[in-house]
């Protein structure tokens, strides 16, 4: 296969892969009912679990074709019970979703709306429970990946448990980059997908389930065809298979992330990224930039950064600097800017962008008055 350039992706996912990901993309065509490829499938399950330190006794993964809003989807159509109401707790764009989603189903749902700017406080978790003691699914996000703030998951599921509510868990972009362990951080629904912390490609994404609430929601009401959590469940049990047709090549893509996973061991992996992130996050201050989230709030992964006030910045400008270098910046909204440390990058990827970040600032004649204020400070 002829060598695809390496880019540097510091977006909020899909991140950069390795060449060996991007290399087991390419396999013979095979049809997905064949024995060889379920066999594929169900180890990819298995490991899904592991990653998160499931028991296979007590838990399961169930995949899903679609990018990570398809888990939102699925969740919130398929785990509620009659008469009961889902929780969801919004502080970010993301857990916005699934207050968004939500909607089209036209489900008894309570909002908790909180500030965008710092985590969850588990405090307005339990004084929800007291207002409403109808509550059988609490809903939150583990990383607001717009702002890079990490919320309290375990203490939340805690409240969400001891209130005998099941507790799903949006882990899409800490998934394989956080250690997490699902049981004791008393998840039962946990959603992520391949393109973030595994570095795999768009197109699976997958709900590590406990296995007794996913058995309660066969009685449950269902309220979609396709984004069925019971059904697509109950039939890779009965037969190995997807109902319809999986993301066949991604699959095998994923399989070679998994292992690559392992091969470089769970606390190292959260090691890198946790070095990278660090390297952007002082590598922006020493330029003169403001990160815009308090730092003990972060996830280690999400370098939120705020738009300088000079009259000749303009980001768009500087990310196709960048970008015709081979790095990739994102936009946010309320003037920031993301870098995220999610992908298979390192330390000298940070100095190249670093470098080059400089050089746009330069050709935009901004870097000079950066100068004189770290100078001052
Ligand atoms: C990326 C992400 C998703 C899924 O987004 P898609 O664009 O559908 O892949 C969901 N939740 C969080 C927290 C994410 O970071």
């Amino acid at each position: 296969m002829k060598a695809v350039k390496r880019k540097i992706l510091l977006n909020p996912g899909p991140a950069t892969t390795t060449d060996t990901v991007k290399k087991a993309l390419v396999v013979e065509d095979i049809c997905p009912r064949e024995k060889d490829f379920l066999e594929v499938m169900k180890w990819v399950r298995d490991e899904l679990v592991k990653i998160v330190h499931g028991d296979l006794n007590k838990y399961t993964s169930v995949l899903f074709c679609g990018s990570g809003t398809i888990n939102i989807d699925v969740i919130i159509s398929s785990i509620l019970p009659a008469g009961k109401k889902m929780l969801i707790i919004n502080n970010g764009v993301y857990s916005a979703r699934a207050v968004e989603a939500s909607k089209y189903y036209d489900l008894p749902v309570i909002e908790l709306k909180l500030p965008y700017d710092r985590p969850i406080d588990v405090d307005q978790v339990k004084e929800a429970f007291k207002a409403d003691s109808d509550i059988g699914v609490v809903y939150a996000t583990h990383h607001e990946t717009g702002t890079g703030i990490l919320n309290p998951i375990r203490e939340i599921g805690a409240v969400a448990h001891e209130n005998q509510a099941v507790f799903a868990v949006d882990t899409t972009s800490t998934y394989g980059l956080i250690p997490m362990d699902i049981e004791k951080d008393q998840i039962d629904f946990l959603m992520a997908s391949a393109q973030k912390g595994l570095s795999s490609m768009t197109g699976l994404s997958f709900i590590v389930c406990n296995r007794k609430h996913l058995e309660a929601s066969k009685m449950y009401p269902k309220h979609s065809y396709y984004c069925n959590l019971y059904r697509q469940y109950e039939y890779f049990e009965r037969t190995g298979e997807m109902q319809f047709t999986p993301p066949v090549q991604i699959i095998y893509a994923t399989k070679q992330a998994i292992i690559e996973y392992w091969e470089e061991g769970e606390a190292e992996k959260f090691q890198r990224h946790r070095r990278v992130w660090e390297a952007l996050y002082d590598g922006i201050k020493k330029i003169g930039l403001e990160p815009a989230i308090n730092k003990e709030w972060q996830s280690g992964l999400v370098v939120s950064v705020k738009y300088p006030v000079h009259p000749n910045w303009d980001f768009k400008a500087i990310h196709d600097y960048c970008y015709q270098r081979d790095v990739t910046l994102y936009a946010s909204s309320e003037n920031t800017f993301r870098l995220c440390s999610l992908g298979a990058i390192d330390l000298e990827d940070v100095a190249y962008f670093l470098n080059i970040f400089k050089e746009a600032l330069i050709a935009q004649n901004i870097l000079l008055s950066f100068d004189d204020a770290t100078t001052k400070a």
